[in-house]
Order: C-alpha cells, then structure tokens, then sequence
C-alpha cells in the first residue's frame, strides 16, 4: 500500500537515521502540494496500512481507536473532507497540511513517496516511486536513485522483513502508475517461504460457462439458489472489485479482491467434499491479507453451515435472500397483496402501461431513469450507506443494460408516453427460480415500479419459474419493507465463513 506522508524536517535524500527514514521531499514542497493524505474514495485501496504496534502509538498520539477496523493491523478508515471533495487520512489536518500524528505515522507513510509492492506477475517485490507526487517528477533521477538504494538497503534489514512477514499487506498490489527501481530479493524471499504461490486467473465473460457448469454440479445450490449463484450477480460488480478464479483440489474458487484484501466470494463449487478446497482457499487468503479478517467465504448456503462448523469455522449469518412463489406475485390476490394489487390498478387504470422486452438501444434511456431514480431517491432524505450503495449500484446497472446477452439476462421495460419509466432484468437460476436482479422505477409515477415487478414475474412464470429469488434487502430498512409488502415464502439463509480466531 502506498500513502502520503506530510513532513515536517527537509531532508536532501532519504536516508535510513537509526530507526527512522527521513523524507526525500522537502516539506516546504508538502505543504504546497494537494496530493498527500487525500484520497478520491472511502474505501481507496491506497489508504495507509497500519500495523498492531503503529495503531497503537497512533491512538497514544490521540486517533481515536474506532478509525481502525481492527486492532491486529488494518488500513485506517478515511473521514469525508471538510473543505472539498474527497477523504482525508483523519490523521490530516487540512488547515495546516501537516500530519497531526507525524512521529507515530506508520511505515507505509514514511516510505512515500516510495512504495513496496509486487511486480505485474506477483512474482518479485519491488521498491518504486509514486508518480503521483509532483517534487519527484521534477527530482533528479540521480537523486531519486541514490535515495530509492538507501531505502531499499533498510527495508531489507531483519527488523523490517520480519514486519513485513507479519503484515504482507504492507506490500501493495501492482500499480502501472508507480516507477520500480530496486527488486527486493530478501523481501520477496522472505514473503514466499513455505508458500506455494497459487496462479490466479482474470475472470472474464468467456468464463461464464465454466461457472454456471461449477455451479450446476454443486447440489448445494440446486433446488432455491441464493441470487450469488450466478456468473451475473458476481460480474456485475467488477467495476468495485478484482474476481479471479482459481482451481483448487478440484473445486473452482472464485476470488474477489476489495481494497481490504481477497476473499473467496462463493464456496469452492464442484462435486464431492469442500473440506480440503476450503482449507487451501484459506491458506490462498492469509497469504494475502496476512491476519486481517477479511479472509472469509461469503454467500455459503444453508447446507454447508453444519459441515463446516464441525470442521471449526466460524459460520455467522448475513441478510438472507428473498424467496416468493410466483404465482402470489402474479395473481396479488387476497388481502395480503391488497395495496401491491391497487398499485397495479392504478397504474394501469392512469398510464395503459404495457411490458417490452429489453433491447440494448433502451440503454442511454434506461441509465437516464437511473440517474433520475437515484435522485428521486436523494430527495427522499440524507442516508450515507444508502448513498454508497447507489454510488456502487450504477457501474452494476451500466454493465447489465450493456451486456444482457453475455451475462445470461433478460430485461423488461415499460414506457409511459413514449418514454421509458421502468426497467428491470434478471435470470434463471435454474429451472424453477427466477432472480430479479436489478429494478428501477419513476418514484413520481404511482404504481410503476409495482407494474414492472408484476409483469416480469408473470414472464418468469409463463417460462417455467415457481420462485421468485429478489436478493437480500442489504441491510436497508426501506427495502427490507419494501420486499416483505409482497409477503415472502421463505427467507434463504446466506452465511459468512471466517476461520476460528480462538
Ligand atoms: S498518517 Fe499522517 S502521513 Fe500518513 S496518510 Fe495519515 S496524515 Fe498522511
């Protein structure tokens, strides 16, 4: 991970100083500069990395704990910024431009503007420079040199790689846009001792085939899948996270990698027994994120819980799905469905609306009404988590209206007077469930959003669905009323698995 430093000592070059690393920037061109401490994103992956002991000192030297996920070792949780746009490092004052915990920082800190990270193949680590910061685009390549051999030369003492054995988060992903200079052997010796690196591949649309037949074989996915068994609730969402694939004891895992680290976004799916793929899955993770607890398996089903808590795991419950017959939610008889069933009525009754199939030139209308809704949805009042969900929501509604054909979807819209108010896609999870996976509908036309629900189910239905799968409510009151006004049949269990920290 790289992160700014703001120093307050000038130094020529940097130069190891007993257990410290002066800067080789000069702090009167820090404090000028408007890179350092700020980040564009809450969650930037290159927000600073603070081991057990720098947390430590970092709340003796006044951070309040509660910045840092965990205690073990963790990047700091960033605050919005007061005078702009964008997040701050909470230890950043923006009126001075200084560091508020300047001798306490940790080393992620005082090694910029170099940074450690692994090369493109994640073979080598390498010691670079930032080309984000601006006094080292204009610093003498001689200077930058000789400074980048005196760093390198301290970072490979016993006492950092030790550190750096213990937290290899401290070691950054591959970043086009920082400069290598030194190849750290005894780092990169260090770090994979014992280890059996694992190759990992890019997970593209070519691949969906290979997962939905991983999945197919996975009985414990067959008869009421959670929406994450699917290529498309997964790819989706590749705009906010790195997925990769690996085959491992004969199961295929699927990776994904957040700014805080990898975890395995399914369990290992093929046939026969997931101990020993869970295990190697694990052992895949902590190699990677070192202790953090981000290692975990996510969207684990019902079947799987009292199998791996006997094997030790932790197994805790996350939001589950939302499972509905379809015919409930086609026919909206009886009291239950009164007021979904009036809505309906009178959306019919005031627009004649009419259900028609997606068709990629619907596309640029369909992202307007997106951006429409999201802010209809604003208006509604401010809610922080609600916003970020949004935030995220829009990179995943511009790749399903883009790719329906690639990623298995069928989509629906429904106009009114000629322009689109509604739209929606989803897939088959197998032949009896039907995922509705995104729906968008003008809030200022009453009974829209009702109309377009109703009338895809009914399209499931008329194609063999008996169950209507519509995610989980992600935590959000609003939506969790939302889903249970259509009363559902059963709520799917969906589980999180981490290894024992006792
Ligand atoms: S700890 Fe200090 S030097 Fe590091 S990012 Fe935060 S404010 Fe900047």
């Amino acid at each position: 991970m790289t992160s700014p430093p703001v120093p307050v000592s000038p130094a020529s070059s940097a130069r190891p100083v007993g257990q410290s690393l002066l800067q080789i920037v000069p702090s009167t061109a820090c404090v000028q500069c408007d890179v350092c401490c700020r980040f564009p994103e809450r969650d930037s992956f290159l927000r600073p990395f603070f081991t057990g002991e720098e947390i430590q000192k970092a709340v003796r030297a006044g951070l309040a704990p509660g910045l840092f996920p965990t205690s073990e070792g963790a990047q700091i949780d960033l605050v919005p910024n007061p005078v702009g746009e964008g997040y701050l490092c909470p230890a950043f004052d923006p009126a001075t431009s200084h560091c508020r915990i300047y001798d306490a920082r940790p080393l992620d800190c005082r090694l910029y503007p170099f940074a450690l990270m692994w090369d493109a193949e994640r073979a080598h680590v390498v010691l670079g420079w930032d080309t984000k910061c601006p006094y080292m685009r204009e610093a003498p390549p001689s200077l930058v040199d000789e400074a980048a051999g005196a760093v390198a030369q301290w970072i490979e003492q016993d006492e950092r790689l030790a550190t750096l054995a213990r937290y290899p988060r401290l070691i950054g992903r591959f970043q086009d846009d920082v400069i290598p200079l030194r190849t750290l052997a005894r780092v990169t010796e260090r770090l994979q001792q014992g280890r059996r690196p694992l190759r990992r591949q890019a997970l593209t649309v070519q691949d969906r085939g290979r997962l939905e037949a991983a999945l197919a074989v996975n009985p414990a996915f067959q008869e009421t899948p959670l929406a994450a068994a699917s290529f498309a609730y997964h790819y989706l969402w590749r705009h906010r996270l790195t997925y990769t694939w690996a085959e491992l004891e004969g199961h295929l895992c699927l990776f994904a990698e957040s700014p805080d680290g990898i975890f395995l976004a399914l369990p290992p799916l093929g046939e026969g027994p997931i101990e020993k793929p869970v295990t190697e899955a694990f052992r895949v993770m902590r190699e990677c994120n070192g202790d953090s607890a981000v290692s975990r398996i996510d969207n684990v089903p019902e079947a799987y819980r009292p199998g791996l808590r006997a094997l030790g795991y932790e197994v805790v419950e996350k939001e589950p799905d939302y499972l509905y017959a379809a015919a409930d939610l086609v026919d909206l008889s009886g009291e239950a469905y009164r007021s979904p069933r009036a809505a309906c009525n009178r959306f019919m009754r005031e627009q004649g609306g009419v259900l028609e199939q997606y068709d990629p030139r619907d596309r640029t209308a369909c992202l307007s009404l997106f951006q429409e809704w999201r802010e209809q949805k604003q208006r509604m009042g401010p809610d922080a988590w609600a916003d970020a969900l949004l935030d995220d929501a829009a990179g995943a509604h511009e790749t399903a209206l883009s790719l329906p054909a690639e990623l298995g979807l069928s989509g629906a819209v429904v106009r009114v007077g000629g322009r689109i108010r509604a739209y929606t896609l989803g897939l088959s999870l197998n032949h009896t469930v039907f995922c509705v996976l995104l729906e968008v509908a003008d809030r200022d036309i009453v009974g829209a959003g009702a109309f377009v629900f109703r009338e895809f189910c009914r399209q499931a239905l008329a194609k063999g669905a008996r169950w209507i799968n519509t995610m989980d409510d992600s935590g959000l009151p609003g939506l969790a009323k939302a889903k249970h006004w259509y009363h559902p049949a059963r709520l799917l269990p969906n589980y999180v698995v981490t290894e024992s920290r006792r």
